[in-house]
């Protein structure tokens, strides 16, 4: 077959490994861009360019409905069975311009048996009207409106960023424009939603000229256009589909003429601290130079405690923000956006003001460090390289804007990332041409601010509002009629649920996972390590140059360090310092929380000199382009403290100084300590409100004792001692915390406490192990200063893990539940924990990694039984050996108390033997684990990681993929049966159970009975006594002050912090339709 797809551009990128090229085709106008950079994974993102005029919601419900069936497989589920099947999982996202379904594949066998069938989705889907009404909304038997969608956004529109968001898009574009539009649906537009619009919608934009299939990672490039040419020559003719181009072919909104500040409200019983969003229609998208100036000035103006903003808003004694966040969404004209976060509610015009000030000033050239913005564009340019450099998503990224703003001929595509010149052109900049620069976007350019204002009374009003909207729903349908709903909805999802024939499934062959490409690293290892290393972690490497480097570089036989390196090719090494908080009294572990600022204190070394924390922090920004410290490592073994740097390789020795003068000789000084404990109670309210984070607070709190890290770092559990702390430092007494703080520093930070992990480019390391002398050296020296210096290292095998710090309520793990009242809140989030072996590799922990799998598989029995019925957005099991216990997750419940009945049933009827399991089934959730374990390894450093993790800190020795595929290959049905018998039955039984939940406050006393029945005994806890800092210094009492909530942990953070780059999206302005859960703790 000719081939209709002609290459447009192909070039290698010059700072990242990747080759990007991308085609299109002559009959259809449909484009592929295929970036090659390679993984064991094979991401598909499809875009579709999607405007509308209006709050329909119609681009997020077709997303939804495209999964449920198309033409040649009018099945739902196929595409996800499917997936599971071929190591596969599927994904999507709206938002205010672009819908993008993805495909991530371990391996390119099982992408290119998927791609054209989830192209016929695509563009063909079914769109039944059976469909749309379980998906979109409907009311159920007893008068409740429910449906995927509905439930979704009803769980975050009346959230303050989203209420600031929306009101801000309606600011800046005007009522025609599609980015003055909610895609996801208003909920009061959803309610009368048609079919008929959907496939309206459908038609307009889902046509092969406006659809772009990215990939990235390692494929057949023959195979794929194969594959295209096929699908494309069934596809209508450029010709025969409407010719104009979303966003292009509309009318362009101009920036605005004038200031705009506007109040909004949002619901909250804690009025005490707001919100603001303060944002531009900059420049347009193809002014490279302005685009990346803007991302500079953003990053000069937020990005560090001494960027501009942030040290007169947030690093002052009784700040006026938490946070301080810039970010831009990527439209025609680029919109910028200032997000201002923990504003005392009395202060939001203030903080207002005082932005633009702080901006005006800049555009006077004696105001601007152009000293510090070089420092910026450098520190940012090799933030970028390492992003793009960890994983090709930064390109795609590129390629969905390319496909829906950039020039028709594919040109702009290497415009926009081949090179990184724009950063040298700002590197010449002057003074003079930054405040023209500055005053010329931010200043000349009018901005929109919205104000949001927590409001109970909203928070009232909205309740009530609710209620009565039920009851009127009741009474205009009666009985016989809500029968008559219930009935209609059952017929529909006896449609929807018509069975996949197996054949179709079995039609696709499985592919071999031994081709999926693993990345392997080397490891070697250097200094004290006699008696430290678990038996099995003996994989390392004594025989090639590397090795030989290390060892010739020992300085003695004694060197009194474990260094573990593991090598990859790479322009970056990373040091990560790791200690077990078991070696400090469990008192002094509240403090984490400022320890944690430890590359924002001030220095004081032994020879005399001082360096004040903002010299500090810049020098950090030269030498480094990261460090932090945070409990546990890489978000896993939270009774762990970790340091973390990264660097350009050729400052290994500067970056080794650093590590040594933070631990040994930062300065706690009482002005500093003071500002960080401020922020930490400045950003409670904002926690409260996290119900998702509250329900993990609960949970932490009460199932581990005072010994876990787990629970000392909770920021509720640690409310009230920040609260006495701040209280000392006021009285004067801020030596007490002082020698506090010196104290958790000695314990912590001493050399026998210490294990070293060199990761990345271990190659070019001159002197890997000797750079590390005057390191030890120091720290023998501090160490002996308080009395005899001892050396007893723990091995690997004693490090701390959270199960042996469970509280008596964690060890006994029955008959209780904890719903945390969140007020404001519309759904719930329920965690039930039963307990596990807490051994890695216990032959039981395999069986419940199976089980798991089998249970929660999109479009599994979970997945149909509870999201599918509209009871929640989803659910989750998670393992956790750390901690010692199996979880049952209610994530966004709509009707928890039902979700909760459905999957303890759903459980009982495969133990009775009332539902059988299939072993097509049982080969799918195989197979899904394989995608999960290759997901979890897509990049050299999560390799690595995973490679050391396994290695040392799990005591699974290598090789554990191929072990754990080996064991579950052996496994059956009966298998499966036995971990719902001994694991899973136990999660949804009172004797066996803890549950720990944030529930709407009227929701509470439903679910209070509900678990009484149960056998459980119900504590409900308020978290609405809240106190914050006010401008006088002076704690300000709300309401009574009794025990509070609420939580933030590592292990549970489900979004990753963004870096600043040339594209940007915002995560949370992405609704992905699956929920998108943290990694599971294997
Ligand atoms: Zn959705």
């Amino acid at each position: 077959m000719v081939s209709t797809f002609v290459k447009q551009t192909s070039f290698e990128v010059d700072y990242a490994p990747s080759n990007i090229t991308k085609w299109k085709s002559q009959r259809s106008g449909l484009q592929i861009t295929y970036i090659n950079q390679p993984s064991p994974i094979v991401n598909g993102y499809f875009a579709v360019a999607t405007e509308i005029e209006d709050n329909s919601g119609s681009p997020h419900t077709l997303e939804h409905l495209v999964f449920m069936g198309s033409k040649k497989y009018p099945y739902k589920g196929l595409l996800d069975n499917l997936g599971n099947r071929l190591y596969s999982s599927t994904n999507a996202w709206t938002s205010v311009d672009q819908t993008v379904y993805t495909l991530t594949t371990a391996g390119w066998d099982g992408f290119k048996a998927l791609l054209p069938v989830y192209l016929d989705h695509l563009l063909f889907p079914t769109l039944t009207d059976e469909a749309c009404l379980t998906e979109v909304y409907h009311i159920d038997g007893e008068g409740k409106e429910k449906g995927v969608v509905f439930s979704e956004m009803q769980g975050i529109e009346n959230q303050s960023w989203f209420i600031s968001y929306l009101t801000m898009q309606q600011l800046l574009y005007s009522p025609k424009s599609g980015y003055s539009s909610e895609t996801g649906g208003l909920t009061s537009e959803l309610r009368s939603l048609t079919n008929e619009k959907i496939k309206q919608f459908h038609s307009l934009m889902y046509r092969p000229s406006n659809l772009c299939v990215i990939i990235t990672g390692s494929v057949d490039e023959e195979e794929l256009l194969k594959i295209m040419n096929e699908f494309d020559s069934e596809l209508p003719t450029i010709a025969e589909q409407p010719q104009t181009r979303p966003f292009i072919d509309s009318p362009h909104d101009p920036p605005l003429e004038n200031i705009h500040v506007t109040e909004v409200k949002f619901p909250d019983n804690d009025e005490s601290m707001g919100e603001l969003l303060i944002s531009w229609i900059g420049p347009v998208a193809d002014d490279l130079v302005a685009n990346m100036g803007l991302d500079m000035v953003g990053a000069y103006l937020t990005n560090s405690p001494i960027s501009l903003l942030n040290k007169h808003l947030v690093e002052i004694e009784n700040p006026l923000a938490t946070d301080i966040d810039y970010t831009t969404d990527d439209y025609l004209r680029t919109t910028i956006n200032f997000t201002v976060s923990g504003v005392p509610t009395d202060k939001l015009h203030v903080v207002d003001e005082k932005i633009k000030q702080l901006i005006l000033d800049q555009t006077n050239p004696d105001n601007v460090d152009v000293q510090y913005l070089r420092q910026v564009i450098n520190q940012q340019r090799l933030k970028y390289i390492s992003s793009t450099e960890k994983s090709a998503s930064r390109f795609s990224n590129i390629a969905i804007l390319d496909f829906i703003y950039g020039n028709p001929d594919g040109s702009d595509l290497s415009k926009w990332s081949k090179d990184l010149h724009e950063y040298d052109i700002l590197l010449e900049w002057t003074a003079d041409q930054w405040a023209e620069f500055i005053k010329k976007q931010l200043v000349n350019n009018k901005s929109a601010t919205v104000i949001g204002v927590p409001s109970s009374e909203l928070n009232k009003s909205l309740k009530k509002e609710k209620k009565s909207l039920s009851k009127s729903i009741k009474d205009k349908y009666g009985k016989d009629g809500l029968l008559e709903l219930g009935e209609k909805l059952k017929r529909a999802q006896e449609k929807n649920d018509t069975p996949i024939p197996d054949s179709l499934l079995t039609h696709f062959e499985k592919p071999d996972p031994s081709k999926i490409a693993f990345i392997d690293t080397n490891s070697y290892k250097a200094g004290y390590f006699e008696n430290i290393l678990p038996p099995k972690a003996n994989n390392y490497v004594s025989n090639d140059t590397i090795s030989k480097l290390i060892e010739q570089d020992l300085p003695s036989n004694d060197f009194p360090l474990f260094i573990h390196f593991e090598d990859f090719k790479s322009k970056f090494t990373t040091i990560n310092l790791v200690h077990a908080a078991s070696r400090v009294e469990s008192r002094l572990l509240s403090y984490l929380s400022i320890i944690e600022e430890l590359f924002s204190l001030s220095i004081q070394l032994p020879n005399g000199k001082y360096i004040p924390y903002d010299q500090v922090v810049s020098e950090l920004n030269d030498d480094l382009i990261e460090f932090n410290l945070d409990n546990g490592f890489e978000n896993q073994f939270l009774e762990l403290i970790s340091v973390k740097v990264k660097f350009e390789t050729t400052k290994y020795v500067k970056a080794i100084d650093w590590l040594l003068n933070v631990s040994k000789f930062s300065k706690f000084e009482s002005s500093r300590v003071k500002i960080i404990v401020e922020k930490l109670i400045n950003s409670l309210p904002d926690r409260k409100r996290n119900g998702e984070l509250m329900m993990y607070s609960s949970q932490y709190r009460n199932l581990f004792n005072e010994r876990s890290v787990r629970k000392m770092h909770d920021a509720i559990q640690s409310e009230q001692f920040y609260r006495d702390v701040l209280n000392k430092i006021n009285e004067g007494n801020f030596e007490i915390i002082e020698n506090d703080l010196n104290q958790l520093r000695d314990q912590l930070f001493r050399l026998d406490n210490t294990k070293v992990f060199v990761i990345g480019n271990i190659e070019e390391l001159t002197k890997p192990v000797s750079s590390w002398t005057k390191f030890v050296d120091t720290y023998i020296e501090e160490e002996s200063k308080n009395g005899e210096y001892k050396f007893n290292p723990d091995s690997f095998l004693d490090l701390p893990h959270s199960y042996q710090y469970q509280s008596e309520l964690g060890e006994k793990c029955q008959k209780y539940v904890n719903l945390v009242i969140t007020p404001a809140a519309d759904s719930i989030h329920l965690i039930s924990s039963t307990p596990i072996p807490t051994d890695y590799l216990a032959e039981d922990i395999f069986k419940i990694a199976l089980a798991t799998e089998f249970l929660t598989a999109v479009e599994g029995p979970f997945w149909r039984g509870i999201r599918g019925t509209g009871l929640a957005y989803g659910t989750n099991i998670r393992r956790s050996i750390e901690t010692g216990y199996l979880t049952f997750c209610i994530y966004r419940g709509a009707d928890a108390k039902q979700a909760w009945t459905t999957a303890k049933s759903i459980v009982d009827k495969f133990t009775s033997g009332e539902t059988v399991i299939d072993s097509l089934s049982i080969e799918s959730a195989i197979a899904s684990i394989v995608n999960e374990l290759a997901n979890g390894e897509s990049n050299s450093y999560d390799a690595a990681f995973c490679k050391i993790s396994d290695n040392l800190f799990k005591r699974r020795g290598p090789n554990y993929v191929k072990h754990f595929l080996s064991k579950l290959s052996g496994f059956g049905k009966e298998d499966i049966i036995y971990a719902l018998n001994k694991y899973f039955k136990p999660l949804f039984s009172s004797d066996s159970s803890v549950v720990f939940a944030s529930v709407p406050s009227g929701k509470v006393e439903e679910l209070r009975s509900f678990f009484t029945e149960e056998g459980y005994i119900v504590n409900t806890e308020e978290i609405g006594g809240v106190s914050s800092v006010d401008n006088n210094g002076e704690e300000k009492e709300h309401e009574d002050d009794d025990d509070d909530e609420e939580d933030d942990e590592g292990e549970y953070d489900s979004l990753s912090e963004e870096e600043t780059g040339k594209t940007r999206t915002l995560p949370w302005r992405l609704r992905p339709a699956r929920p998108e859960y943290p990694i599971p703790a294997a």
